[in-house]
């Protein structure tokens, strides 16, 4: 016979058996899609501002991310690298070093194969680079960057979380990166830890980039790639055709700047994987028909966006702001469309099981 003390205890073990399971059971299929991707980009936002490489708060976020991935059950990877970047007290010239060290949040769903579909977003946000941009309010510690890039970060989120459960064909990697804003130099360090090999096996790289301030959504093929091999531009395609299919406008780089070629994109994590050769794809909103015709201008210029923009600036790139002077639910819509949109993507190239 068991003693009572133990028989209590089994009796308690059983107990919080049971609210495990509880906590277990998949935490977002009963909520609508894009409800989680949203939550988390509030939360980020609101409650890690100023996540700069190589700061303690950006640290901070890293943790945060891993600690919500191991919540939907992966086994998150933390991957320090150095994060240096120049700053001009007084504008140009008189650059003193910034050093510091960064992460990459790396999480994954192994595949039954041994090919790899990277999946990624910055978490960081802008650091100023001059005491004039800091007095401005350009980059620093009041920056939550929720449309750059707390947006992308709650899509892969919520991707991971739909996910976790998931037996894919292909190895679906899950990459926060960081230090994206002082030179995609968490992505750069994510490239340079591949091998020849490893760089062959990855089918495709989707980042995911500023989904909120823009005008509309866009996919396209990475410069390089593409430029070598038109084929490289077939999963961009597929994304346009598959969200024509879900009544969604999504559109691509109409090239109307030869320095950014019809079709391609620019400037994001992409890019690092884009020049190693490996296909990509990236999805941002903004708006490639406004401004210098480079993507940069994302809507028209207004009272509430007086440069049409609101990259990098801690007074517009803030959720009270967003959510007052953008159009609709745009905060609850966009990633609702992008989750919806890389969903069905990631079925159909992943080897995922139809919905059931
Ligand atoms: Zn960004």
């Amino acid at each position: 016979m068991k003693p009572v003390l133990q028989l209590l205890t089994e009796r308690s073990c059983a107990c919080a058996l049971v609210v495990l399971v509880v906590l277990w059971s998949p935490p977002t299929l009963a909520e609508p899609v894009g409800a989680l991707a949203e939550r988390e980009m509030r939360t980020l936002a609101t409650d890690f501002p100023g996540r700069m490489a190589g700061t303690d708060q950006e640290r901070a976020a890293a943790d945060h991310l891993a600690g919500r991935l191991s919540d939907f059950g992966y086994q998150p990877e933390l991957v320090p690298f150095p994060a240096r970047y120049s700053f001009h007290p007084m504008g140009a010239g008189h650059a003193r070093e910034r050093a510091g060290t960064s992460h990459n949040v790396i999480a994954e769903r192994p595949g039954r194969s041994d090919r790899v579909i990277i999946v990624g977003a910055h978490y960081d946000t802008a650091v100023a680079r001059s005491l004039a941009q800091a007095e401005a309010g350009i980059g620093g510690p009041e920056l939550q960057g929720v449309d750059d890039n707390a947006s992308g970060v709650g899509v892969i989120l919520e991707l991971a979380a739909r996910l976790a459960e998931e037996k894919p064909e292909h190895t679906i990697r899950f990459i926060a990166f960081g230090a994206e804003e002082t030179g995609l130099l968490g992505a750069r360090h994510a490239v340079s830890l591949m091998s020849a090999q490893e760089r062959e096996r990855v089918l495709l790289m989707i980042n995911i980039d500023s989904i909120l301030t823009g005008d509309r959504l866009y996919v396209h093929a990475g410069p390089a790639t593409y430029a070598a091999d038109a084929g490289n531009g077939r999963a961009r395609d597929r994304v346009l055709a598959l969200a024509d299919e879900l009544g969604m406008a999504v559109a691509t780089n109409p090239g109307l700047n030869p320095e950014y070629p019809a079709g391609t994109g620019c400037c994001s994590d992409q890019m690092a994987f884009d020049e190693a050769g490996i296909p990509v794809i990236s999805m941002e909103a903004t708006n490639w028909r406004l401004g210098d015709l480079d993507g940069y201008q994302q809507t028209e210029i207004s009272e509430a966006f007086p440069a049409g923009e609101t990259w990098h600036n801690a007074q517009l790139d803030r959720i009270e702001y967003l959510e007052a002077h953008l159009p609709g639910e745009r905060l609850s819509e966009r990633p609702a469309e992008v989750v919806t949109l890389l969903l069905a993507f990631l079925r159909e190239i992943a080897g995922l099981a139809d919905e059931p």
